[in-house]
């Protein structure tokens, strides 16, 4: 699945420099000149990862780092800063509000997709193999198989991309409508209750090793894989 990156940066020249080396790097550039706009993109679609501009017109881009830490949406989306030589000092404050990685300007689009891929690699567990274990379950992206203990789970292919998506994004909570945003593509005309019967045929593949308590219901707001209850 193409990770989706939201470029917070109000040089056009810098976020169009970037956007093309995201689509080389086979990534999907989300595009906002300002907080505001990044907001409005954030509110439609979540992101994998943020980079974000620490000098932007209006609310800078340490204020929105804070608010994006504090909302339960992108609570957990990884921050990249793109901060000017002499704004390095500022360091600690982007870490208490949250910040994974630093890139100073002027950069190279090779490291900055280099910083991109380690920050996601860090940020889902994945140690690059393409195998996550999580809660009791291990997914095999490669083979494309789910196993329980020494079991391998027999799994429907929907049911197999909404467990890897969950598995890759755990602990957050999904609307309907961004799980057939993620797992079904946004140019997929699919109603909303689609979800729920898959939800409900995934809960039914866990449950021969009691694991279908891994996704949970959230009320009003959607569904969340969590290994931690
Ligand atoms: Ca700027």
């Amino acid at each position: 699945m193409q990770k989706r990156i939201l470029i917070v940066e109000d040089e056009s020249s810098i976020r169009d420099m970037v956007a093309f080396a995201l689509r080389k790097a086979d990534m999907e550039p989300m595009l906002a000149a300002d907080a505001r706009e990044a907001q409005l993109a954030v509110a439609t679609t979540v992101p994998d990862l943020i980079l974000l501009d620490w000098m932007l017109p209006g609310m800078s881009g340490l204020e929105l780092a804070r608010r994006l830490r504090k909302e339960a949406l992108t609570a957990e989306v990884p921050i990249i800063m793109l901060t000017a030589r002499g704004e390095e000092m500022d360091r600690v404050s982007g870490l208490e509000a949250g910040v994974d990685d630093y890139v100073v300007k002027p950069f190279s689009t090779r490291e900055l997709i280099a910083r991109i891929k380690a920050v996601l690699r860090r940020s889902h567990g994945d140690d690059g193999s393409g195998i996550l274990e999580l809660g009791g379950l291990k997914i095999d992206g490669p083979a494309h198989r789910v196993h329980a203990g020494t079991d391998t789970v027999p799994i429907g292919p929907t049911e197999y991309r909404l467990l890897h998506f969950f598995m890759t994004h755990a602990e957050r909570v999904y609307s309907r409508a961004q799980l057939l945003d993620h797992v079904w593509g946004g140019s997929v005309y699919v109603e909303e209750r689609t979800v729920d019967v898959h939800i409900r045929r995934l809960r039914q593949t866990l449950q021969p090793w009691q694991l279908d308590g891994l996704i949970q219901t959230v009320r009003g707001a959607g569904y969340r894989f969590s290994a931690t209850a």
